[in-house]
This record gives C-alpha cells, structure tokens and sequence, in this order.
C-alpha cells in the first residue's frame, strides 16, 4: 500500500511543522511581567490550549510513526492486537490506523 505510506508521511511532515509553531510559541520571550492581569490571563488560558493540541498532536505522532513501521515490516495492514486483516475503508479513512474495527471497538 504504497499510497497510504505516502499519505502518512505526509502527515507526519504536517504534524512536525505543527509542533514547532507550538514550541515556538511556549518559548517566545514577551515580558510578561508587563502585562496587566487581564491579558496575562487570557495569555494563560492560551497556554493551555496549545499544551492540550501539542499533546494530541505528539499522541498522532506515536500513532503515524507506528503505522509507518508496521508498513516497512510488511504488517500494514494485519490488526495489532488481532492479527486479521484490516478492512481496506477503514485504512482508507484512518490511515493511521494500526488496529481492526473489532479490536479497536468501533
Ligand atoms: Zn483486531
């Protein structure tokens, strides 16, 4: 499956550049101290939301890298945890996917 490694690899590129708009935004350099309270708090709850899309989006990471290697070891598209075949229009809408639609309780 050719096109669903390329298509991950795709995704995976998207989600690195991603992450690094995050973690340049956790550790730009503003002066915070010069701030007054409101923004400060606004700039906070910010913070908190890109924490929660940089988690998420380094838990897709793990997911893609997986998948990628179980395409490089010829196993694609055999379940994880069951070892049947994975139903090609479930890998077609999750590519990432490395679990059938029984296993993963769908
Ligand atoms: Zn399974």
């Amino acid at each position: 499956m050719t096109n669903r490694k390329a298509e991950l690899e795709t995704l995976r590129a998207d989600l690195k550049a991603r992450l690094s708009r995050f973690e340049a935004h956790q550790h730009r350099e503003d002066g915070a101290l010069d701030k007054d309270f409101e923004e400060q708090a606004t700039q906070t709850q910010n913070d908190e939301v890109v924490d929660s899309l940089e988690t998420e989006t380094r838990e897709e990471l793990v997911q893609i890298e997986r998948a990628l290697e179980r395409i490089d070891h010829g196993l694609g598209d055999e379940c994880e945890s069951c070892g049947e075949p994975i139903d090609p229009r479930r890998l077609q809408v999750l590519p990432y996917t490395t679990v059938c639609v029984d296993c993963a309780g769908e």
